[in-house]
């Protein structure tokens, strides 16, 4: 896409911004002031006034006068901990697993590096590619969300990436890949020289976790690295990301992370929710239990409605033959969610396998039944 030609109109400094991120719109948030918000996979739980007094306590304690320190090693420690890092594993902290994947592409920005994943996947990825200047190739999915494992390997033969990402649930469609794809995935990637990163963001939802594989066998998983993140587990808010891999590997990725990325207040809370996992967990629970409900009572409104793994179900909305296209009644549904004080993700026209798709967000059990009943009323 070229740039808008904007050197007229603007003062001469503007030519000092690369084109391409002058034609680029900024990552639009959605306003939701009023709103039930079911757009963005955030855990729809506050903290209790209990430990919302406790985590203040906490957070009015820290010296914020000092850069980060020990704070940081003592997160480190307790995610390894809660995670029973894998021997011979090491990890990193991002702000957030999307300064993970900026830094990813940071360090592998060799003339010719690509980076190379499924579509429809996480946005991140591409974005992370063009800001780095690096060359982004997509991998449709099958039209039922799964992986293409013979475009996958022919891709990675074709294009040999830098970085083949495969987010383990995917978003926005809540799939779990089949293993053996995977397998074959990472070994031709491998043999090609290729990394490999495994994106576990939905990880606290779904019924398995690639860390096992990689503990398992660790001769297939050196050139592997392992991303999750604490934003969907409960603490968007707060921006912890973190990432596993073989340490020598991991420690190349780290010598490109600003020194003081994790700030102490993120690095408190962070350890302030692992104290308290319990909580999160049984969250984690109540949101798959809420998962499955919606599935059958969005199967039972005619949506087509796929397997999720994830806090967020993926749906096409249903058209009558003859009716509006798909696309055109997921706009109206979606305007009626809107209209209802419902706010959810319309990937209609994110690609078109997602062509007529709504992405929900899995609520608290009230705001589910407010969103069933709005959308009973918008279709
Ligand atoms: C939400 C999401 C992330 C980003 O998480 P942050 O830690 O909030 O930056 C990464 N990957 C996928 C697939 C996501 O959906």
């Amino acid at each position: 896409m070229n740039a808008p030609d904007l050197s007229r109109s603007r003062p001469p400094v503007f030519a000092r911004i690369r084109d391409d991120v002058q034609g680029m719109h900024a990552y639009a948030v959605q306003d939701s002031a009023g709103m039930v918000k079911l757009d963005a996979m955030e855990n729809p739980y506050s903290l209790s006034p209990e430990l919302q007094a406790e985590l203040g306590r906490r957070l009015g304690a820290v010296a914020v006068n000092r850069y980060p320190g020990a704070r940081i090693e003592d997160l480190k420690r307790a995610l390894a901990h809660y995670i029973d890092l894998p021997k011979g594993q090491a990890l990193m902290l991002g702000n957030g697993s999307d300064e993970l994947i900026s830094l990813v592409a940071m360090a592998c920005d060799l003339p010719g590096a690509s980076i190379l994943a499924p579509a429809p996947g996480f946005v991140m990825y591409a974005m992370s590619a063009q800001l780095q200047g690096l060359a982004f190739h997509s991998v449709d999915l099958t039209p039922d969300f799964q992986l293409d494992e013979a475009a996958m390997l022919a891709a990675i033969r074709e294009h040999k990436p830098a970085i083949t990402y495969l987010a383990y649930p995917n978003n926005p469609t809540g799939t779990l890949w089949d293993e053996a794809t995977m397998k074959n995935i990472i070994a031709v990637a491998g043999a090609q020289g290729g990394l490999v990163v495994i994106d576990e963001a939905y990880q606290p939802f779904a019924a398995k976790t690639w860390l096992d594989r990689m503990r398992a066998e660790p001769g297939q998983h050196g050139h592997v690295l392992l991303m999750r993140t604490l934003s969907k587990f409960g603490l968007a808010g707060v921006r912890l990301g973190y990432m596993v891999g073989p340490a020598a590997l991991l420690a190349e990725f780290d010598k490109v992370r600003p020194p003081y990325n994790v700030s102490v207040l993120n690095a408190e809370c962070a350890l302030f929710a692992l104290e308290h996992a319990e909580v999160f967990a049984a969250q984690a629970r109540e949101i798959k239990a809420q998962r499955a409900m919606l599935v059958d009572a969005l199967r039972a409104l005619s949506f087509t409605v796929w397997d999720s793994e994830a806090n967020m179900i993926l749906v096409r909305v249903p058209t009558l033959a003859g009716g509006a296209g798909a696309p055109q009644v997921a706009a109206r549904v979606f305007a009626g969610l809107k209209a209802r004080k419902i706010l959810v993700k319309n990937v209609s026209a994110m690609h078109p396998l997602l062509a007529g798709c709504l992405r929900l967000t899995v609520g608290t059990p009230q705001e589910n039944a407010q969103m069933l009943a709005a959308l009973r009323e918008s279709l």
